[in-house]
């Protein structure tokens, strides 16, 4: 990136002025960005500039500066070659959620080319890489000449996010990580956009998730989030729909890794569970309507439900397993994935309806099993899973099976299960059903 503004940078005085609310002119924002790229600006500056930004915001002129300032950091991936539009989904990330891997094959299937860079476990949510790599020998890391053929020939690629897209963003989010500066509207916008934007999809749909899974459990900040992305999008020329969905329970019944690739592989199958079903296809409209691959909604819908009965997506996936160095086997043969060595049910206490299955506990609880993990560093264990019998709404008797927990380590399931326990809530009502998207918010086409 070039150096832009003034070089010798009054730091001090530019953080004081956002702690005072002011607005930063685009000259400081884009020095700040450059000077934390080239590491002219130490961290612990940087950390409280982001702090002083969490408590007074950032402008719509310097959101845009600081987005733009954040994709120039770096390489920016064209696919103008390609044959069809490219339009990418991204979730803010939640328990359960495995629909990138079943939505990016239909997608692919029905006419778009999805070049999905996703991001790996963290606390309670799960992450698509750390999924994928339990099918043998897949790799997420890919050059940019792989990550241009397979999306090429499979129509969908889905690897870790380049170190040469949007820089300034890795830097920033681990201080964010290590400072408590993660919860800012603003910076949460940037952070997503810059790299979308860097990596070049055409179009972008956002599942902003909303409950006790969700990053932003509260709706309405999930829709403040929502509106952010969609106003930033539109002043930088991507296109971007979100869809608020719940995230109160967990999506599927599988919460895990290599349980989770068996379950979107039971999608393309025809099969798996409703709601994870129901949340691809509508994802799936919603991205090929922005692709003008569909005339609206409705059409949509009926080309990603083609695409899952003829089994188009499941070759798709196939392809692209095979294209990223996994064994194919894996597609026809889910049970080659490995497995925990143990199981253990959790079973209802008394007989009722199941009122809560709360997904933020459900989601600490597989993190402690080792399905997820605490720190970066941590090693993920590919078996470790949680298994839902019973989820909102289903009437159980007393003893029933409400959760499996598979485990390898016996002290990590002694310390998950009180945790999943108490996740669930029996009472004699059933609660009001949630819709499973509660609303849409952004440009149709
Ligand atoms: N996901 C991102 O990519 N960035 C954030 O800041 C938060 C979630």
């Amino acid at each position: 990136m070039k150096p832009r503004g003034p070089t010798l940078l009054a730091v001090p005085a530019l953080i004081a002025k956002k702690r005072d609310g002011r607005a930063l002119t685009d000259a400081e924002l884009e020095a700040i960005i450059s000077g934390a790229v080239r590491g002219t600006i130490p961290d612990y500056q940087l950390a409280a500039l982001l702090m002083a930004i969490v408590w007074r915001g950032l402008g719509p002129r310097e959101l845009v500066t600081w987005t733009q300032a954040m994709i120039d950091s770096g390489e920016r991936m064209s696919w103008k070659a390609l044959p069809g539009p490219t339009v990418d989904k991204h979730s803010t990330g939640g328990v359960g959620d495995k629909v990138s891997l079943c939505l990016a094959p239909l997608c692919a299937a029905a006419g778009l080319y999805v070049p999905m860079m996703a991001g790996r476990a963290l606390g309670h949510t799960g992450g698509t890489l750390d999924k994928l790599e339990t099918i043998p020998g897949f790799r997420t890391a890919l050059e940019p000449a792989a990550f241009r053929r397979v999306l090429s020939q499979a129509g969908f690629v889905l690897a870790g996010q380049s170190a040469r897209l949007a820089p300034a963003d890795r830097l920033l989010y681990a201080l964010r990580d290590a400072t408590a500066t993660v919860e800012s509207i603003p910076l949460i916008a940037s952070s997503i956009l810059s790299k979308k934007i860097a990596e070049g999809a055409g179009a972008l749909v956002m599942d902003v998730k909303v409950g006790s899974g969700a990053f932003l459990p509260a709706r309405s900040r999930a829709r403040t989030l929502a509106r952010a992305l969609i106003g930033l999008g539109g002043r930088l020329g991507l296109r971007v729909r979100a869809v608020l969905s719940d995230m109160d329970q967990p999506l599927g019944a599988a919460i895990g890794n290599a349980v989770e690739v068996r379950e979107a592989i039971d999608v393309l199958r025809g099969e798996g569970p409703a709601d994870l079903r129901a949340l691809t296809v509508r994802l799936g409209a919603e991205m090929l309507v922005l692709g003008r691959r569909a005339r609206d909604l409705r059409d949509g819908a009926r080309r990603i439900e083609r695409a899952i009965a003829s089994g188009a997506g499941l070759e798709r996936l196939l392809l692209g397993v095979r294209l990223q160095g996994g064994d194919p086997r894996v597609v026809e043969h889910p049970e080659r994935l490995p497995r925990a060595r143990r199981q253990q049910v959790i079973r209802a206490p008394r007989a009722g309806v199941v009122v809560r299955a709360d997904a933020g506990a459900l989601g600490r609880a597989a993190t402690l099993l080792g399905a997820g993990r605490l720190r970066k560093e941590d090693p993920i264990a590919p078996g470790a899973a949680l298994m839902l019998h019973a989820k909102v709404g289903g009437a159980v008797a007393r003893g029933d099976a409400l959760c499996t927990l598979h485990y390898d380590d016996p002290a990590r399931a002694a310390a998950a299960a009180p945790l999943v326990a108490r996740a669930f809530q029996v009472g004699a009502r059933a609660p009001r059903p949630v819709p499973l998207v509660l609303e849409t918010l952004g440009p149709v086409r």
